[in-house]
């Protein structure tokens, strides 16, 4: 979770203290209050913020998007980007499970903690597993490259020597 500290921070949007704990005041960028003046309040308990004079309000995703001016769906993405868990991804692991079933795999993840099972010697063993997986994968495709082509070669042998012989009109 990011905080609405943190949205703040990452906006450059100072935040000053007020006399309760968790409770902060800004300057609001839209209505443009300054000095000793603040509109915006921000409360880092619960995590939202209210601006007296216009009214925007909302909580950590909502601040982000009004600050940066863009929709709340892009803020969210940007908050909490959803490439980073996919990247760390064994490369296994992004096997389809049609993928997976060309190689002979009937369970959908084969690659998951089975029940029962000491976490840190599963830990080895999948990624033992999973390499394997990937060996295997890049093996069985390397075979279906090398069968498509020799029968690609096949075909057109086969089709040159239909057209090599003389057609009788
Ligand atoms: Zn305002």
């Amino acid at each position: 979770m990011v905080s609405i500290e943190e949205v703040a921070a990452r906006n450059g949007l100072v935040l000053y203290p007020t006399s309760r704990p968790g409770q902060w005041k800004a300057h609001c960028p839209v209505c443009g209050d300054q000095g000793r003046n603040f509109h915006l309040y921000v409360s880092s308990v619960k995590d939202t913020f209210y601006c007296h004079k216009c009214g925007e309000k909302g909580g950590a995703v909502a601040f982000h998007a009004w600050l940066r001016g863009i929709s709340f769906e892009a803020a969210k993405a940007e908050l909490y980007p959803q490439g980073t868990r996919k990247r760390n991804l064994h490369p296994a692991e992004r096997l389809t499970a049609a993928q997976l079933a060309e190689l002979g795999f009937t369970t959908r993840k084969p690659w998951r903690m089975p029940k029962g099972v000491d976490p840190l010697a599963w830990r080895r063993q999948r990624k033992a597993m999973l390499d394997w997986i990937w060996e295997e994968y890049q093996g069985h495709e390397r075979f279906k490259r090398e069968q498509t082509e020799r029968l690609m070669r096949l075909l057109t042998n086969a089709h040159e020597s239909t057209c090599e012989q003389p057609t009788g009109a």
